[in-house]
């Protein structure tokens, strides 16, 4: 029989197992700074857990993270990680350095069941949503990569997580609110809400629940500034259009000025480019704490998209900036190895097929 993963049940069904077996509720404390401060892969290693507690452990469960079943390095120092499961299936996670911090980009599902045009994940049909032990273990084999346990107290080469890898996280909402609850715990990961960014293409009726349960900060993909053009961008539009989007923005708990809602907008050639897109934006935006973060289009094979040119970005920029809104530029990381937003799955699928080494880059590769 395959034992339960003790990664990613929330402290109350642990503490559920514990009053079930009558074992006293201050050992919850110690077996979960193992699990995730210390970051421990066997139970023998709880060295303050007494022996007899150690074996119950472990006939009851298996401490289990995804394997890295192949690993890339872009020249700019992005690495990016396909990770599989117990059952086979795979995701990926991807980790972006900067000078004093780092953030990981994390998958909530395998593929997606929305068909964004411009984004290659929405290519491939949801195939499952990932546990919390999954959404989790994406940290966990990160910080394994990074040797970052127990949870450092200054600098963090994990500091932060955006939920923006495959999938729509709130269509896999439960588990990925199980997942963030174990990693911002106070005890284990201990990482602030504050540097945790989730994104959705706009699942409109679970964004206030995202806030009121988690409390992280919101990025809406929103791309397109009129309901026709959103329609078939992002075709969830046609569900909730923007009118009752901007609404649920408008009501995000916690949404202020220190806090503010992030609008992702993809710098599509020729089709949302516009200055007259830009000023349309303001105008949609102009009651929300916002800021508005410019993608430039990450091409993928088979796309018939482009990016609009750097001048184009520019100018849209400006006008915004000129709002008095930040409006920050993406810098494409990790393209050379498909790790940028957009890019992920079947380019490693593509990948593993012609049996390059792990660790190159596709840029080695050419
Ligand atoms: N499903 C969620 C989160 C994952 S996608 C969402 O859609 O918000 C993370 C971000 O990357 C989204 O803003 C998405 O629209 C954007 N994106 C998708 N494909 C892209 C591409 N090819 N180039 C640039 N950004 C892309
Ligand atoms: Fe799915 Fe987000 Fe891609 Fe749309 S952009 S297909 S919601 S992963």
């Amino acid at each position: 029989m395959n034992l339960p993963n003790i990664i990613g049940l929330s402290r109350e069904e642990l503490q559920s197992h514990l009053n079930e077996h009558s074992i006293p509720k201050f050992r919850l404390q110690q077996i979960w700074n193992w699990l995730y401060h210390h970051g421990v892969t066997c139970f023998d290693k709880m060295a303050n857990v007494p022996a007899i507690l150690r074996q119950h452990l472990q006939d009851n469960f298996v401490i289990q993270r995804p394997t890295i079943a192949f690993a890339q390095t872009s020249h700019d120092g992005t690495q990016k990680w396909l990770l599989r499961f117990s059952d086979g299936q795979e995701a990926e996670t991807v980790h972006i350095p900067e000078a004093d911090r780092g953030t990981l980009c994390v998958s909530s599902q395998i593929g997606c069941i929305l068909t964004c045009k411009f984004c290659h994940t929405g290519t491939q049909t949801l195939v499952r949503n990932l546990t919390s032990a999954e959404i989790v273990g994406q940290m966990m084999v990160a910080r394994d990569v990074f040797g970052e346990w127990p949870s450092p107290v200054g600098n963090r080469h994990v500091s932060n997580i955006v939920m923006m890898g495959m999938g729509e996280p709130l269509y896999n909402f439960e588990n990925v609110k199980k997942a963030l609850s174990i990693i911002m715990d106070h005890q284990g990961i201990s990482l602030s809400r504050r540097r945790i960014t989730l994104s959705t293409s706009g699942v409109v009726p679970m964004m206030e629940q995202c806030g009121k349960e988690l409390g992280v900060n919101l990025a809406v993909s929103l791309h397109a500034v009129r309901d026709s053009l959103r329609d078939v961008l992002v075709p969830l539009n046609k569900k909730y259009p923007l009118k009752d989007l901007l609404e649920a923005c408008r009501r995000y708990p916690g949404v202020n000025n220190a806090r503010r809602i992030t609008f992702e907008y993809v710098m599509l050639k020729g089709v949302n480019d516009t200055n007259a897109n830009a000023k349309e934006l303001l105008r949609l935006i102009r009651d929300i704490p916002a800021k508005i973060n410019l993608i430039p289009f990450n091409p993928w094979p088979g796309t018939s998209f482009e990016c609009s040119t750097p001048e184009r970005i520019k100018e849209f920029s400006s006008i915004i900036q000129r709002a008095g809104y930040a409006s920050p530029v993406r810098t494409p990381r990790g393209q050379d190895i498909l790790a940028a937003c957009g890019q992920l799955k079947s380019a490693s699928e593509r990948l593993r097929k012609s049996k390059l080494r792990p660790e190159t880059t596709l840029s080695d590769a050419a």
